[in-house]
């Protein structure tokens, strides 16, 4: 059992900007499930290698260190990768395998799902793997427990704010807070919001680093860093493919969602990569100062 929130370590964290990119391909997010057939995964256009090694080259270019959250299933198929991830500096933690909503496949397959990837990212680069990032943030209590148990110090699934129909929930989180320890071992590392009049908005990536103007999300930024807060960002590879295969979808937000502003982006996060200094969510936390 968690705590009462008043008696939750908190985490200081160093007013740095941490990067950080979920390694799965384009036909395996959430929004295009209801169009795309998990046992098609195998024959679509596989993209996700080309997109990564792009993203690699624009942070060697900008001198950026950014922590990889690598599903399970591409690290199988795409080994080299992974090795290629690791030798540029950056830290490799999990995605977990299948990439399947944590509510919705229940603790038991969730162990296995979050052992069997661990496994393959550490065969495959030697070092133990500290971090998890939950698929579409569907990081849920009992998950937290389960990942403890299973060797991880760090979760890096959800947002000082709920503001999602499909985020996952955690209760007991500090509010505002953006480090603590919901567990004894493991730490939660939020993905960042930007309080705005009286709202807190997700401006950690995702559709909204697509859809606002580059200058207001980086006012956006600044303001956060401003404040004496870890600013803490997400992207993955295939939001920089604009040539990516399009899919109808049954629900037109999420379509929206998945689609919007793909051409601008990849510009866009080489902008962003160059305009400040970028360290891992693992570095951010070896700052971090433990309090209660
Ligand atoms: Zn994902």
């Amino acid at each position: 059992m968690a705590a009462p929130q008043s008696l939750l370590p908190r985490i200081d964290l160093p007013a740095r900007a941490a990067m950080s990119i979920d390694v799965e391909d384009w036909f395996q997010v959430q929004n295009l499930a209801g169009s795309i057939p998990r046992d098609t995964w195998e024959s679509r256009d596989r993209r996700v290698v080309i997109n990564t090694d792009r993203m690699l080259d624009m942070m060697a270019e900008a001198g950026a260190r950014s922590t990889c959250f690598v599903l399970g299933w591409v690290a199988e198929r795409h080994p080299d990768l992974v090795r290629r991830i690791a030798a540029a500096g950056h830290e490799v933690a999990s995605h977990g395998y299948g990439h399947e909503l944590i509510y919705e496949i229940g603790p038991d397959r969730f162990r296995e799902d979050i052992r069997r990837a661990k496994g393959i990212l550490e065969g495959i680069t030697g070092t133990p793997v500290l971090g998890y990032r939950a698929p579409n943030f569907s990081i849920t209590d009992w998950a937290l427990d389960v990942l403890a148990e299973e060797g991880h110090s760090y979760d890096s699934s959800s947002f000082p704010v709920v503001a999602h129909d499909r985020y996952g929930r955690l209760t007991n989180a500090p509010s505002g807070r953006c480090a603590y320890q919901p567990r004894p071992g493991l730490d939660e590392v939020c993905v960042s919001s930007l309080r705005l009049m009286g709202r807190d908005i997700p401006w950690g990536g995702g559709a909204w680093f697509r859809l606002f103007p580059y200058p207001v999300f980086q006012w956006g930024v600044q303001r956060i860093l401003s404040q004496g807060r870890p600013f803490v960002f997400y992207i993955h590879p295939w939001e920089i493919d604009a040539g990516q295969p399009r899919v109808r979808c049954a629900r037109r937000s999420h379509e929206l969602r998945h689609y919007t502003n793909l051409a601008a982006c990849g510009p866009r996060w080489q902008r962003l990569l160059r305009s400040r200094t970028w360290c891992t969510i693992g570095e951010l936390l070896g700052q971090g100062r433990r309090i209660g």
